[in-house]
C-alpha cells in the first residue's frame, strides 16, 4: 500500500536558472500514478524547462515527446518509431533489421500507425512529411518504447483540433500517467484530469480539470 501511493513524480524547491537568469523558480509538484496532468502557460513560462527537469529526474520506464519531434530526417517512419525500442535489441539486430526491416516489427508498428493514419507513410523518409504526420510519428515513437510514464512536450500543436484530442485519448490508453504541455487550454481540460498553470517560471494554478474555471486560465494568460 505504501509503495503505490507513492508519487511518481515528486519535485521539492526544484529550480532550473540558463546564464542566471530563473527559467524555472521553486517548484514543488507531486504526481501520483495514473494522474493525467496538463501543463499551460505562455509562450516562456517554463513548460519544457519543467518537463525536461521532470525527465531529467525520471529516464527509467519514461517515454519523452520532446518538443522538436526528435526525428531523424532521412529514416523512414517506420525506422524512427522502432528507435523507441533501439534499446531492447542487439547492435547487431538493430543493423539487420535497419537494412531490412523484420517482419514482425513491421507489423507491431503498422498497428500502431494504423490509429494514427500514418499507414501509408511507413517506409517514407521523416523529412517529406507535414509537421502535423511528424508529430504523430513522434506519438507512435513513444507508443512503441511504452513504458509507465509519458511526458510531452506540446504533442499535437500541428495536429488539426478534433484529430488532437483522439491523440491524447489514445496516449492516455497507453500511459497509466501522462504529464503533457498544451497551449490550447480547451484540449487540457478535455483530456487531462488535472491542469498546473505556470507562469514566469512559477506554479500559478494546479486544480482538477473540473473545478478550473475559464476565467481562472484567463488570468494565466493575461499581461
Ligand atoms: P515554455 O516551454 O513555457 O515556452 P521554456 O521552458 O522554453 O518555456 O522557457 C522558460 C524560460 O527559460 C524562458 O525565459 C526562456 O527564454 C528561457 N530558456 C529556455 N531555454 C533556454 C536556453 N537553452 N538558454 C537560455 N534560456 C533559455
Amino acid at each position: 500500500y505504501m509503495l503505490s501511493s507513492e508519487p511518481i513524480v515528486s519535485l521539492r524547491n526544484a529550480e532550473v536558472t540558463y546564464d542566471s537568469n530563473f527559467a524555472l523558480t521553486a517548484t514543488t509538484l507531486q504526481v501520483r500514478r495514473g494522474e493525467k496532468l496538463a501543463i499551460v502557460g505562455k509562450s516562456g513560462a517554463g513548460k519544457s524547462t519543467l518537463l525536461r527537469l521532470l525527465y531529467e529526474k525520471n529516464p527509467d520506464n519514461t517515454a519523452l515527446i520532446p518538443q522538436n519531434d526528435g526525428l531523424v530526417e532521412t529514416l523512414s517512419v517506420f525506422h524512427n518509431v522502432f528507435m523507441g525500442r533501439l534499446a531492447r535489441h542487439s547492435s547487431l539486430y538493430n543493423l539487420c533489421n535497419l537494412m531490412r526491416p523484420f517482419p514482425k516489427r513491421v507489423s507491431e508498428i503498422q498497428a500502431i500507425l494504423q490509429h494514427l493514419s500514418l499507414t501509408e507513410k511507413c517506409f517514407i523518409p521523416v523529412a517529406s512529411l507535414s509537421g502535423g504526420q511528424r508529430q504523430r510519428t513522434a506519438v507512435a515513437r513513444s507508443i512503441y518504447q511504452g513504458g509507465e510514464l509519458l511526458l510531452a512536450d506540446e504533442p499535437v500543436s500541428a495536429v488539426d483540433e478534433q484529430q488532437s484530442e483522439q491523440i491524447l485519448q489514445l496516449l492516455s490508453q497507453h500511459f497509466s500517467t501522462m504529464i503533457v504541455a498544451l497551449h490550447d487550454t480547451q484540449l487540457a481540460l478535455n483530456c487531462c484530469d488535472r491542469v498546473i498553470g505556470l507562469k514566469d517560471g512559477e506554479i500559478a494554478l494546479d486544480k482538477p480539470s473540473d473545478s478550473l474555471s475559464a476565467s481562472e486560465l484567463k488570468q494565466l494568460y493575461a499581461d
